[in-house]
């Protein structure tokens, strides 16, 4: 029997490859922006056509390529950025591994018009399939064009797996804002079909970051951020953190490392222990946190598509992170009850120099705490001090105007009548509620003491609510008489598509006005009085956070997070009355002891227990 090993076709081994490295439109995106970044471009334009199913064009004005170096640009393994093994520790670029073009061009009909400014005329090169079409002198602007058109047209199984153009231009938006948060000296313009989506000027980090992400509404970046700064010989860390007030279910989360996006689980968790105390265990905070470190102490040499990174001093790393963001807060009073003793703590230089800066000397302690231990109090104390300040602070003296009982008839009439009578027997005394520091609800009941947390309750009961009205389209809209106006990010106008069809059965009415903007016309009869944008720019960021988790359950994220901004709050004083209504409608819905998600509503206080105490 003869031989049977043979080596693959170039064209075969080039698209097995480029199913690692090329994945969706937004791959293409990656790759070329950060090819044109690596050029030393100034102005990067990008075009995408059908979500770049049809065409993602990035134009730069970066250095060019020879007429050789054109052709050779896609050739497997070919770079012109490392030479050896040796390099690999001293990257100061995006790109390294010489794949991304010849991936490209094997699942994609490429054009390529390039011109380096010692040339007069520049190149074009047409390929696809890996097949050079066409190679010619053509006359272009000096850099360099890239139009990929018709990915995937030879693979129609990677086709086929696409996702719909929402969710495509949602992952080419996300890759795009990595690239463009770290790159603010870059300017960038990008066009989905002939619509303007962003045109960013040239600028520094925060300006970016507001030109990004919008400057108006909720977000507040001007407020909320502040700034970070840090420098030691073994790392320098420098960016922006988010007051906790403003700390969000899925906050604007970035980490990037000498120029790179990098996500770090692990440094997330040193962020959010700064945060320790001040933000609520479900909210996250945003930030923006830029490091350089010497390139010979992390790895990058990791999957091309992956974003995790090594770091050969991730501890020590960790503790200067977590005492620079710690110290952040501190300073700008958003921890008023931390006693800033430096004695004992960890060198947290504020100049450039690094010469006398001692690296800390720390194995991982998550109680890693950089003003000293002695003096140190955490930001929240005890039950009574922390409660007496609330109060103090947010509990209104009269009955707020904004919460009024409410015996709404969809919720009652979805009360069994025996239900409503096995309620009635247990709560011995409705006469005699007892409204404890404004949060709680103590009732009588047979066996003892009930204490129901009272925005727990609300949100359980108008979860309910919210769930029928958008499952039973029954919901009662109310005109707003002076209209709001809804500005939002592109990607944030994706995530409101999918979300309009439940708002509209919540009875929220939209009119659109022009390039992601809407007019608020109607909303939900029940929705809270706080500002409906920032509502609705809450719900927009619940759908994102259940976009990417397959098992949530969009309509029950809405109807949550409408639940949870329309609750009675917690420092709300009741009447009598009130708490009485409150507690018959808690138990009228089909799971009164915890809220959907999974926080406890109600503790009973046994008599025998009780007894015991005395
Ligand atoms: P890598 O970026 O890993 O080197 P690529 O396949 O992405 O590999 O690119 C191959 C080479 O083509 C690069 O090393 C670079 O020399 C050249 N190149 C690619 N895009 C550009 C561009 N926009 N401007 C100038 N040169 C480019
Ligand atoms: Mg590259």
């Amino acid at each position: 029997m003869s031989d049977i090993i043979h080596l693959l076709p170039d064209s075969v081994a080039n698209q097995i490859a480029a199913g690692e490295v090329i994945q969706r439109p937004a791959s293409v995106l990656k790759e070329l922006v950060e090819n044109s970044i690596d050029a030393g471009a100034t102005f990067i334009q990008i075009v995408i056509k059908d979500a770049g199913r049809t065409l993602i064009q990035i134009v730069d004005n970066g250095k060019g390529m020879s007429e050789t170096d054109a052709r050779m640009a896609f050739e497997r393994h070919a770079t012109s950025k490392i030479k050896n093994a040796d390099d690999l520790f001293s990257l100061r670029t995006m790109g390294f591994r010489g794949e991304a073009l010849a991936s490209i061009a094997a699942v994609a009909q490429v054009e390529l018009r390039t011109r380096r400014s010692e040339d007069e005329l520049g190149v074009l090169v047409e390929i696809a399939g890996t097949r050079v079409f066409k190679q010619e002198v053509v006359q272009c602007d000096l850099g360099t064009s890239f139009q990929v058109k018709n990915l995937f047209f030879n693979v129609p199984a990677r086709r086929r797996f696409l996702k719909s153009d929402n969710v495509e231009k949602s992952h080419i938006f996300n890759e795009f804002y990595r690239i463009a948060l770290v790159n603010s000296n870059v300017a960038f313009s990008l066009f989905d079909g002939d619509e303007e989506i962003y045109q960013l000027p040239a600028s520094n980090n925060k300006v970016r970051i507001e030109n990004l992400f919008g400057k108006n509404a909720k977000k507040k970046w001007q407020q909320q951020l502040l700034t970070i700064e840090t420098s030691t010989n073994l790392v320098s860390i420098s960016g922006y953190v988010g007051k906790p007030e403003f700390a969000q279910k899925s906050g604007s989360q970035y980490f990037f490392v000498n120029g790179r996006y990098m996500r770090h689980p692990y440094f997330h968790k040193a962020v959010l222990l700064a945060y320790n105390q001040m933000i609520q265990v479900s909210e996250s905070p945003n930030y923006f946190i830029y490091f350089e470190v010497d390139p010979q102490t992390i790895d990058v040499n990791i999957h091309p598509t992956k974003t995790e990174i090594k770091f050969e001093n991730e501890q020590a790393i960790w503790s200067i992170l977590s005492a620079t963001i710690k110290e952040a807060l501190g300073k700008f009073n958003i921890v008023p009850s931390i006693d800033f003793d430096q004695e004992g703590s960890v060198d947290m230089p504020t100049g450039m120099s690094v010469e006398n800066v001692r690296p800390p000397q720390t194995n991982f302690n998550p109680n890693y705490n950089p003003f000293g231990t002695a003096n140190y109090k955490r930001p929240v104390l005890d039950w009574e001090e922390l409660y007496g300040d609330f109060e103090k602070k947010e509990a209104p003296i009269e009955s707020s105007p904004t919460w009024k009982p409410n015996f709404d008839s969809t919720v009652i009439s979805a009360i069994s009548s025996s239900k409503q009578q096995q309620v009635i027997e247990n709560i011995e005394s409705r006469t005699e509620n007892f409204q404890y520091k404004n949060r709680y609800i103590i009732t009588g009941i047979k066996s003892g003491l009930l204490m129901i947390d009272q925005q727990r309750a609300h949100t359980r009961i108008l979860f309910d609510l919210f769930l029928s009205q958008i499952e039973n389209s029954q919901a009662v809209s109310q005109q707003v008489l002076f209209p709001e106006l809804l500005e939002l990010s592109a990607d944030d106008a994706l995530f409101f598509d999918q979300i309009m069809p439940d708002l509209h059965l919540l009875g929220f009415e939209f009119e659109p006005i022009e390039n992601h903007s809407f007019q608020v016309k109607g909303v939900s009869a029940h929705a809270g009085t706080s500002s409906v944008i920032d509502l609705l720019l809450d719900l927009i960021d619940k759908a994102k956070t259940t976009a990417h988790d397959p098992s949530a359950s969009l309509h029950e994220s809405i109807a949550l997070s409408l639940a949870e901004s329309s609750s009675l709050k917690s420092g709300q004083r009741l009447t009598n009355e009130e708490m009485g209504d409150l507690i018959d409608r808690l138990f009228a819905c089909t799971n009164h002891n915890f809220t959907p998600d999974g926080r406890k509503i109600m503790t009973v206080f046994n008599q025998d227990e009780l007894e015991k105490r005395f």
